[in-house]
């Protein structure tokens, strides 16, 4: 099930594990970093080599969608970088390692989730949200002196994330924002935009899959852009106007909970984070 992947350009090595056919980069958050930082510093003398560097970070209502739409999988296999963003993902990497799969070793892996959270974390050590991310690859941005582009999100949020950040880091260049839409009649009126503000970095927050497709349509098309990640609801996270799940929340996996608690018509899409992640992951045993 696990096999080990390199980047062609890179000395980077993760071992990839394959959930439901959606691979995933097993390695700890601060490495994720390192990771983007080791491909910046193999590109900046090279100005003609084209590599570019696509992250994304799925989540188990994610690995649903993409059974159902064979393009969006391949869109996710083909990124540099996959992160677990979600316990569900660490707890289906475990259970579809073990020996034994069946019904008992089930229900015990799932209450390993709340009773035993170190034991879900053999085969993926870490989540990586996209949201935990963010700060840390503005941080990274800011101390190299490069430029940051922010799309997607309601009028307004990126520019809340923009002051907050800038603030933060005093080195930080959050050179052009636009909340624009996915939509493809719109792609090279905002491709035109992100050149000229000469953004090295692109987050995309225009949901999933959306925002996935629209970074792997485009991404090689820009001039300067060389780092591209599609993050949900991250730049609604760190302007406020959602807010994140308590820390005890986050630490036992239930940060879907809270998101059922404190926005309920998000129930048929935490429906399919849970029962029907579990159901597929169940399906997936012997495959
Ligand atoms: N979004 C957008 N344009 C769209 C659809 C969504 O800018 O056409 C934004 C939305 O405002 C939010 C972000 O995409 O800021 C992510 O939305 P969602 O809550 O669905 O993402 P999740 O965090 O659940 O992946």
């Amino acid at each position: 099930m696990n096999k080990i992947t390199s980047t062609a350009t890179l000395t980077f090595t993760t071992i990839r594990t394959f959930i439901a056919g959606i691979g995933f980069d097993a390695i700890h958050e601060n490495e994720a970093v390192l990771w983007v930082a080791d491909f910046f510093q193999k590109n900046q003398n090279s100005p003609r080599i084209q590599k570019k560097f696509f992250l994304v970070t799925p989540n188990p209502e994610m690995v649903i969608a993409a059974q159902k739409n064979p393009v969006f999988k391949k869109v996710l296999n083909a990124a540099d970088f996959a992160a677990a963003d979600g316990v569900g993902i660490l707890w289906a990497s475990y259970f579809l390692n073990l020996r034994k799969r069946n019904f008992l070793t089930l229900l015990a892996s799932l209450a390993a989730i709340v009773f035993a959270p170190q034991k879900i974390r053999k085969v993926i050590p870490e989540r990586i949200t996209g949201t935990d991310l963010f700060p840390k690859l503005l941080e990274f941005a800011a101390t190299r002196k490069k430029k940051v582009f922010l799309l997607g999100a309601k009028e307004g949020i990126a520019e809340k994330v923009k002051k907050r950040f800038e603030q933060k880091f005093p080195d930080l260049e959050i050179s052009g924002m636009f909340s624009g839409s996915p939509k493809i009649s719109e792609e090279e009126g905002i491709r035109e935009q992100i050149d000229s503000s000469q953004a090295e970095l692109l987050f995309v927050a225009f949901g999933a899959p959306a925002q996935e497709m629209w970074i792997a349509r485009n991404l090689s098309k820009f001039k300067t852009v060389k780092f591209a990640a599609g993050i949900g609801g991250a730049f609604d996270f760190h302007a406020g106007a959602i807010s994140r799940a308590p820390k005890i929340f986050r630490q036992f996996g239930l940060e879907w909970l809270w998101r059922l608690i404190s926005q309920p018509s998000r129930f048929p899409r935490i429906w399919n984070a849970t029962f029907r992640f579990v159901k597929l992951v169940w399906r997936e045993r012997y495959k």
